[in-house]
């Protein structure tokens, strides 16, 4: 299998790197050459190397580290990297479409391959030369993964509300706290933290909390237990507690204030992706019902040839081109540097629930063999449910689209 950085240094280069999402003054939703090649890898090795596997790393919640390496191997991870820091520039579409590949075949396992992209976005969106160099260089040159740490056992919608500390003493800061829900928490090679830096509880967000980058092995960096979730078992769930760790000022992304900007702008370029993953879960729930109502007999007929089964996956599809057409196009504005907040949340947050509504009917499809572990529609149901709450819950996502609302009609 060729891998992405073949693909995109084949001849189709420099055309390679013109995204078809580059806005071009009309509608297009067709896909170029090379960007159907990489559909292509992603597609192969989640049909190939992802669903024969999936069930059992399920069942384990084993951490799936030879598909993370074979993914790395085949560019299908940290695509997003400047290609200065030895990454591939690649569109936050171009990620969006391999994410949904990679969900369709499970979305636990791509959740596992994806998150080190969620701890990598505030250093590519806010890191120095040097920071971008040490750390993301690292990421390319080894299967490492990183990690995103800002909830905390008691804020996580409320982020202005997280209690994790840092203090400056002298050239470094020193940080106490405890995160929670930390994807990659105990298997990441380092984090992007966010602390409050200034002890004043009337300090505007804008100005109250800090970025670090901070490492697994330093001391005082003590992730937690494995959690035991619902769904997406195998990715890699821990609460981190930080005691004491000593933080170079190097470290700090920049610069004392900016934390709180740069952990929520990174949502602008990871919700897309996470709305095209639940897009991959709910494709993939539509492809299994409709084969199972082909084969299963009910009353002398195939049940797809009940009206009443036929219109649940009518209404399976339409929710499932929908919601890839709102994550293309939230994809599609950050691409083209326009803010893509609202468009983001609307693809989250529709993805989001269409996701659930379809792994629910098809479980329904599938009637008792639906309810069941053997069958593999169970396992799409617990999956679908985390992607309404992790990113931002499905409540958030309205709130941020309501403020659109509100702001473009109190303009008026
Ligand atoms: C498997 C998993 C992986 C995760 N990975 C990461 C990670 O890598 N990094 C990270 O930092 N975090 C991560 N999270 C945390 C996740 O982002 C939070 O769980 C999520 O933001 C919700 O926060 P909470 O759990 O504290 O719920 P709360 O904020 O306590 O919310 C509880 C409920 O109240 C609702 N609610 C809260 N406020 C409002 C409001 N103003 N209006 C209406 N409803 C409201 C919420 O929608 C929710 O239904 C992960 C979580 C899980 C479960």
């Amino acid at each position: 299998m060729a891998n992405i950085q073949q693909i995109l240094r084949s001849t189709l280069r420099p055309a390679a790197r013109a995204y078809s999402t580059k806005y071009t003054g009309g509608y297009n939703f067709a896909l170029n050459d090379t960007q159907k090649e990489i559909q292509d890898v992603a597609r192969k090795f989640a049909r190939e190397e992802i669903i024969p596997v999936a069930g059992e790393y399920d069942k384990t919640g084993e951490y799936p580290w030879p598909l993370i390496k074979k993914a790395w191997e085949l560019g299908l991870t940290n695509g997003h990297i400047p290609e200065e820091f030895g990454g591939m520039d690649q569109s936050v579409f171009d990620g969006c479409m391999i994410g949904e590949e990679l969900a369709y075949g499970c979305s636990g396992i791509s959740t596992a391959i994806e998150a080190t992209g969620l701890g990598q976005a505030p250093i590519i969106l806010a890191g120095n030369t040097e920071q971008k160099k040490k750390y993301l260089g690292r990421l390319v040159e080894e299967p490492l993964v990183a990690a995103y740490c800002v909830t905390e056992p008691v804020a996580g919608s409320d982020v202005n509300g997280i209690k994790t500390k840092a203090e400056k003493k002298g050239d470094e800061w020193i940080l106490n706290g405890q995160k929670m829900w930390i994807t990659g928490g105990g298997v990441a090679n380092w984090y992007f933290v966010l602390a409050r830096t200034n002890p004043d509880p009337k300090a505007p967000a804008s100005k109250a909390f800090t970025g670090f980058i901070v490492e697994r092995d330093w001391a005082g960096v003590t992730p937690g237990r494995k959690e035991l979730n619902m769904g997406q078992r195998c990715s890699d769930t821990r609460g981190i507690t930080f005691e004491d760790v000593r933080i170079p000022k190097e470290n700090v992304l920049i610069g004392e204030g900016a934390g709180f900007k740069i952990a929520m702008g990174t949502f602008d370029k990871t919700r897309p992706p996470v709305a095209s993953s639940a897009t991959g879960l709910a494709q993939r729930c539509l492809d299994e019902a409709s084969k199972y109502a082909t084969e299963r007999k009910t009353f002398g007929t195939a049940i797809i040839n009940h009206q009443a089964v036929a219109f649940m996956l009518a209404d399976m599809a339409i929710n499932v081109e929908t919601a890839r057409l709102a994550w293309m196009k939230s994809a599609w504005e950050v691409d083209n540097g326009m803010r893509n907040s609202y468009a983001a949340a609307i693809a989250k947050c529709h993805a989001a629930d269409i996701a659930n509504k379809c792994a629910s009917d098809a479980v329904q499809i599938f009637g008792g063999n639906g309810f069941n572990s053997e069958y593999p529609v169970e396992k799409l149901m617990r999956d679908a449910k985390i992607f309404q709450i992790y990113e931002g819950t499905s409540q958030i996502q309205r709130i941020i689209i309501s403020r659109h609302i509100i702001d473009a009609f109190k303009s008026k």
